[in-house]
């Protein structure tokens, strides 16, 4: 008899999710397995994490190779799998030229927590000791730990949890005129993701950038930018705030950094580098050699130029075959996103239409309240593009 996982899972597992009833035993590239022997096309990327899909050589060489040396050492001693990485990443940012350090921790909530207390540490060091205000945005999401849930702009999400930690204060997304109004003396950061993700997969605009960099010229505030979801590739470059002319001082990563394991890094200017001192931070499996060395993998991959021009030349074919799909089906509305983040907004509820493309062999994700969202692999061909279209098409007319 198969075994279940779902039922089993349910029996023992806290539920704070609400699991599908699908047993996938394995993947391979952009394609995932249940014990049925049924085959989905992944346009979830377990949450836009495998850049390279699934079970990707490349990956796997990599943890075989570090784990034959060693898994963890802690960070008492440094790595070079950590360094490599760190090199990497500072070189293909502006942070590289800026003489920048780098900061690994082993998830996106932590690093936007480490990001929050550094930036705190440089007014402090600065003497500016009651500039700790950090502003975020409505429909934003910077993670589950108190830090960056009450960095979170979504109040549902913190009901029942008690007091959040002090100071942040929320403003509407892409509203230049409050930002302006809400930026003050004491404003330690404006943080925000370039793309809102989970929130419905909202675009900043130009307006809305310029002014950011203008307060943070004129009140001499830190700019945040978690590149969580849509940084690392996704947006069609390594650094999405690069992208769109955000002047950032701190970039948050995390999801597809670590091939699939846990790492997050936070990456900052010089002169918030400066002012942290042995003991200010840490963590006991933060940069994990391992992790590091998938990470390294994924990183040589996806930022060679014909990777990145993968990523916009399917984009774009995703975009014009969900517009098209829009003039089929009148529940469908406006596409949005960026690079391999794209949405689509649905009448229909959204739940239902997920759970009918599954039935038809597509696996992808909500965003917001009424918004379908596709993270496919970085590495989608064309053909499968196309067919996660029909896959949607069929969905759609069953529900
Ligand atoms: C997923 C996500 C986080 C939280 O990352 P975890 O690894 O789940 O802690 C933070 N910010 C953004 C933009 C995210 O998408």
């Amino acid at each position: 008899m198969k075994t279940n996982f779902h039922e089993q899972d349910s029996k023992i597992i806290a539920p704070t999710y609400a699991k599908a009833n699908v047993d996938f035993t394995h993947g391979n590239g952009a394609l995932l397995f249940d014990s049925n022997g049924k085959e989905y096309l992944d346009f979830a990327s377990g949450i836009s994490v495998n850049a390279l899909g699934h079970s990707h050589p490349a990956i796997k060489k990599a943890i075989w190779e570090q784990s034959e040396k060693f898994s963890h050492i802690s960070n008492l001693f440094p790595n070079s799998p950590q360094i490599k990485l760190a090199q990497k990443m500072l070189s293909l940012t502006k942070f590289g030229k800026e003489k920048g350090k780098a900061f690994f921790c082993n998830s996106g909530t932590e690093a936007n927590e480490a990001a929050i207390k550094f930036a705190r540490k440089y007014f402090n060091s600065k003497d500016e000791k009651e500039r700790v205000e950090i502003i975020t945005f409505e429909s934003g999401f910077h993670g589950r730990t108190y830090g960056a849930l009450a960095a979170t702009g979504q109040e549902k999400l913190k009901e029942g949890f008690g007091p959040m930690p002090a100071g942040f204060k929320h403003v509407k997304w892409d509203n230049a005129e409050e930002l302006q109004k809400a930026v003050g003396e004491n404003t330690a950061a404006i943080m925000l993701e370039p793309v809102v993700a989970e929130g419905g997969i909202l675009m900043p605009s130009k307006k809305f950038i310029e002014t950011i960099n203008k307060l943070k010229k004129q009140r001499g505030c830190l700019v945040i930018a978690d590149e969580i979801q849509i940084g690392f590739g996704r947006c069609g470059a390594i650094s999405c705030s690069e992208l769109f002319g955000i002047n950032a001082d701190i970039t948050t990563w995390a999801k597809s950094l670590g091939g699939g394991l846990p790492l997050g890094l936070v990456l900052m200017s010089a002169k918030i580098a400066e002012c942290l001192k042995p003991g200010d931070h840490g963590t006991t499996f933060g940069g994990n050699p391992i992790a590091c060395a998938a990470g390294l993998a994924v990183l040589e991959i996806i930022s060679k130029p014909k990777a990145l021009s993968n990523v916009k030349e399917r984009s774009l074919q995703l975009k014009n075959g969900l517009e098209a799909l829009a003039k089929k089906h009148s529940c469908l509305g406006k596409v949005r996103g960026s690079g391999l983040l794209l949405g689509i907004e649905c009448k229909k509820p959204v739940a239902d239409v997920i759970a009918a493309c599954r039935e038809q062999g597509l696996i992808i994700l909500r965003a917001g309240t009424d918004v379908l969202r596709f993270l496919p692999p970085l590495i989608i061909t064309k053909t499968q593009v196309n067919e996660a279209l029909k896959k949607l098409d069929r969905g759609l007319g069953k529900c």
